[in-house]
């Protein structure tokens, strides 16, 4: 029966047969056992399919992951152990010493780093571009040696919106995958695979999680990216792998070749799994995210609208907003809402902004994002304090920037908080 994604959110990945328990068990174990020799040989040698060892696949690990295949539409998914490690993953399972890829610029600052120092230190090169640029100047930064293009849903922390089908024809034309981190939106707002996107990476440890209990990530795999159409630009897929019993992973698993290697090969070497426990507690995070999601949508346009109409606010940055600049962008792929950030800035000096904050009730500052309860972050003094002002500004953060995340709290004390800090600044 074809389920709604709310229906998946609970009843995905796990079912629970005769006698078993209701609840997604927690596989708390690092292996599996056998009762014979030859039955673990037959695992090793592709024969048979069973459990052997949790850093290659666990079962509650297994059936989170599925779920979260289910609600994107995709055919494969990997769980992570951190947003990290999925944007590294997704990258590194085609890019390798030599390659380059294209990222949009207005992307979460960790991830900025990742690609512009990291990967850079392995020898994959990354051009940042301007989504605002013509298609002209962007499509000049296409190499031979590209091999993907990437982008943010709705960028952390400037709450820009990427146009997804836009950049999707844009990197087909070029031979190359789509890859978009839909942390922010999540599939209950919006469905990349839908828009021509081929891979979706997320930080799990934001809205799926949604209670602050765990740090994690996905890759998701739609199965549409043709790999063997360009397999000279692939040969990590299309090519033998003589670390895996000599597989050519387009032959062999076909259009599950990239969620394959990026288990087989990145998690076998790697690691970066995580623990079966906290894949229980991303679970009951998603048992709820199509309930909590509208809930931040609705809360944060109230808080955005309010925030506009103050005189102490120099600007507000929220797609929710009829007259933000993003707002069509935003009505395109998230008709039903885009997710509960917000950035603004304070009229006053950036001393205002960290009064402002200092002063807040219940709101609390942490540098996480995307939870039940709302928080406040300065990311120039915080999240992104590594960047200089150039880099800052084209990341798309203001320094009076204040993110905040608009929780599901009774939106009427989210706003009576954020209305008492800003009199402590401004009747100073
Ligand atoms: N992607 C986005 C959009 C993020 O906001 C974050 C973290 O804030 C990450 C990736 C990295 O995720 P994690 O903190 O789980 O490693």
């Amino acid at each position: 029966m074809k389920k709604n994604l709310g229906t998946i959110c609970i009843h995905g990945g796990w079912k629970a047969k005769k006698g078993e328990p209701q609840q997604l068990p927690i596989y708390q174990s690092t292996t599996f056992k056998y009762e014979t020799s030859e039955q673990m040989a037959r695992l090793f040698d592709l024969q048979d399919e069973g459990y052997f060892y949790t850093r290659l696949a666990n079962p509650t690990n297994d059936a989170v992951a599925k779920k979260i295949a289910a609600l994107e539409g995709g055919i494969g998914c990997v769980l992570t152990s951190s947003g990290q490690a999925a944007n590294f993953y997704a990258i590194f399972n085609i890019c390798q010493t030599g390659d380059h890829f294209i990222t949009s610029n207005t992307i979460y600052g960790g991830t900025f780093n990742l690609f512009g120092v990291t990967l850079r230190k392995l020898g994959i090169e990354c051009t940042f571009v301007d989504p605002e640029w013509d298609d002209e100047r962007i499509e000049a930064e296409f190499r031979p040696n590209t091999k993907c293009f990437f982008g943010e849903t709705i960028s952390n922390p400037g709450g820009n919106i990427f146009d997804i089908e836009r950049f999707a024809k844009m990197a087909h034309r070029h031979g190359v995958p789509l890859i978009v981190d839909n942390t922010f939106a999540t599939p209950i707002n919006c469905r990349p695979f839908e828009w021509g996107c081929d891979i979706v990476t997320h930080s799990t440890t934001k809205y799926m999680d949604g209670h602050a209990t765990q740090v994690g990530g996905c890759v998701v795999d739609s199965g549409n990216f043709p790999w063997e159409q360009y397999a000279d630009r692939f040969p990590g897929l299309c090519t033998p792998d003589d670390s895996y019993h000599g597989l050519t992973y387009t032959k062999a698993f076909g259009k599950m070749a990239y969620t394959t290697k990026l288990v087989a090969q990145l998690m076998r070497d790697l690691g970066s799994i995580p623990a079966p426990q906290n894949s229980f507690l991303l679970n009951l995070g998603l048992e709820t995210l199509h309930l909590r999601m509208p809930c931040h949508c609705n809360n944060a346009l109230k808080v955005a609208t309010w925030l506009q109409s103050n005189d102490n606010v120099a600007w507000v940055n929220y797609a929710g907003l009829p007259d933000n600049k993003y707002h069509a962008l935003a009505q395109k792929y998230m008709p039903l809402g885009t997710c509960g950030v917000i950035a603004f800035g304070l009229k006053g000096s950036k001393e205002d902004a960290v009064c402002f904050m200092d002063n807040l009730d219940f709101i609390s500052i942490v540098t996480h994002v995307a939870d039940a309860r709302t928080c406040v972050l300065h990311p120039a003094s915080h999240t992104h304090r590594q960047l200089s002002d150039e880099q800052l500004r084209e990341a798309g953060v203001a320094p009076d920037l204040i993110r905040l995340s608009v929780g599901i709290e009774n939106v009427e004390d989210i706003i009576s908080d954020l209305k008492q800090a800003m009199e402590k600044v401004f009747s100073k």
